[in-house]
C-alpha cells in the first residue's frame, strides 16, 4: 500500500462519479492496493478503450 499517496490523495467525502473515477484511476496507477468497484471498472475500460482508437492512417495523395 502507498501510504504517501494516500495521505496526500484522500477520497472526498461527497465525491463526485467524475472524482470518483478520476480517483481510482490515479490510485490504480500509483498503488492498487484494492481493486475499485465494478462501475468504476466498467468506465475506466470505457475510457481506455476510447484513447487505443488506432491511429488514422496516412493521407493518400493521388
Ligand atoms: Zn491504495
Amino acid at each position: 500500500m502507498n501510504r504517501d499517496w494516500h495521505a496526500a490523495h484522500p477520497m472526498p467525502p461527497r465525491a463526485t462519479w467524475e472524482q470518483r473515477v478520476a480517483w481510482h484511476r490515479e490510485h490504480a496507477a500509483a498503488c492498487g492496493c484494492r481493486r475499485p468497484p465494478p462501475d468504476v471498472v466498467a468506465e475506466l475500460d470505457r475510457e481506455a478503450a476510447s484513447v487505443a482508437d488506432p491511429p488514422a492512417p496516412a493521407g493518400q495523395h493521388g
